[in-house]
């Protein structure tokens, strides 16, 4: 007989996983079914995140954080640097696979069921249809299911949503030894880095990961070129690959009984391709729709409307991206040399947040010494 659950989650990364956790909080049985063999791997992700960003979730992972960094030295092609720095930390490098497992620990302990080696090969009024180890076509039925896998996201295809080419960037990034200052995340834009950028992000003085995102061109090559352009040394140790996610926001969330949420919906940051905090803060949205859908019968479209604040932020996400994307090294050295003389600098580093634009956005129009910066502003709105 084919089992039922209330809801199924498709998907065991961060944001399927706190999505299960929220559902199951509130005594709905929830099943989530993964297609790796282990939670967390392969590993394709930095570990960048904002400290804002996990404080206003209210995580509680702290021993996944391997560093905590104050800044970021940003370089133009032409190696002009823009230092954006606070005293007190604000971001924090957290170890994902470890994150990823702590948060399956959670939700096995609340009674969620996660299935691995489980791949779904679609979904359809209330049936999930997935393949197990074996290869044998498999299905689970539930009442709400979430698509919460990720960038290349079969739940997004079920629901005939198209992605384009350009919102996906090859990332490669190697976790390499060598000397780093730990206080600081470097990024880098240049020829290496097409439509992107690169970054260090170190784990401690003597460990940071270093990668790019690139399109059109090898990124693996892309990286080598970097590091040598940069006099980046460091001892290879590993290595991963992924598609970087930075498109817009899908905005049609919800159709029939599924959800879509996290890199399935281009919930991540369009300008840096992070994820975690915007796709964990949307699976909220999207857990309390189908918990209200289960108690008090409102629709499950109400995460859409209730997502919304994500959404805009995305959306200016997306619109900078475009912006960028406009622009070459040429145009790049000169909008770095603008920003410096405007002082953005120092009101980057006393007002930013690395996942939220909007409200600088609206500091920048009310600071009168920015205001040289407006055209810009204006052209990364429209995008
Ligand atoms: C190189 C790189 C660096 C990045 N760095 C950062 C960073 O520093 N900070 C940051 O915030 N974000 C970063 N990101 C983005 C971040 O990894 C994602 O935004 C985040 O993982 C999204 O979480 P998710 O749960 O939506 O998807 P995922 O973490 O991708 O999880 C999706 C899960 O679904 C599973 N799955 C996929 N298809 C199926 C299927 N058909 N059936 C069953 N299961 C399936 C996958 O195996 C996976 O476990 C980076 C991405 C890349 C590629």
């Amino acid at each position: 007989m084919t089992e039922e659950y209330a809801a199924a989650v498709v998907g065991a990364g961060p944001v399927g996983l706190n999505a299960a956790i929220q559902v199951q909080k509130n005594g709905f049985d929830v099943v989530v079914l993964e297609d790796s063999e282990e939670i967390g791997l392969p590993c394709q992700c930095s570990g960048l995140i904002s400290r804002s960003g996990y404080e206003g979730l209210g995580l509680k992972y702290d021993k996944t954080i391997v560093n905590r960094v104050r800044g970021a030295r940003i370089f133009a092609p032409d190696r002009t640097e823009f230092k954006v720095e606070r005293f007190d930390t604000v971001a924090y490098v957290i170890d994902r696979p470890k994150l990823d497992k702590v948060f399956a620990r959670d939700a096995k302990e609340l009674g969620v069921d996660i299935w691995l080696n489980s791949s779904v090969v679609d979904v359809k009024d209330g049936t999930v249809f997935y393949k197990n180890k074996a290869g044998k076509g498999e299905m689970v039925k539930a009442k709400a299911v979430v698509g919460a896998d990720g960038i290349v996201s079969t739940v997004r295809k079920s629901m005939g949503i198209e992605a384009q080419k350009e919102w996906y960037v090859p990332g490669y990034q190697i976790t390499g030894r060598g000397k780093f200052d730990p206080d600081f995340v470097e990024v880098h834009f240049g020829p290496w880095a097409d439509k992107f950028f690169a970054w260090v992000i170190p784990e401690s003085k003597t460990t940071a990961r270093i990668g790019l995102g690139v399109t059109g061109k090898n990124a693996r090559t892309c990286l080598e070129q970097f590091m040598d352009d940069r006099g980046i040394k460091a001892q290879k140790l590993d290595f991963q690959a992924g598609v970087i996610p930075a498109g817009p926001p899908v905005t049609n969330l919800v159709k029939d009984n599924v959800l879509l949420a996290g890199d399935a919906a281009f919930q991540a940051k369009a300008t840096t391709g992070g994820g975690i905090m915007l796709g964990i803060e949307a699976s909220n949205h999207a857990a309390k729709a189908i918990v209200d859908h289960f108690k008090y019968k409102t629709p499950l479209t109400s995460y859409q409307k209730h997502v919304e604040p994500v959404t805009r932020e995305l959306e200016i996400h997306w619109r900078v991206r475009r912006y960028l994307n406009q622009l070459n090294d040429e145009d790049l050295n000169k909008l770095f040399q603008r920003m410096k003389a405007a002082g953005m600098e120092k009101f980057l580093s006393d007002n930013a947040d690395m996942d939220k634009p909007s409200s600088f956005l609206k500091k920048v129009a009310g600071s009168p010494k920015m205001w040289m910066m407006l055209p810009e502003m204006i052209k990364f709105l429209r995008g």
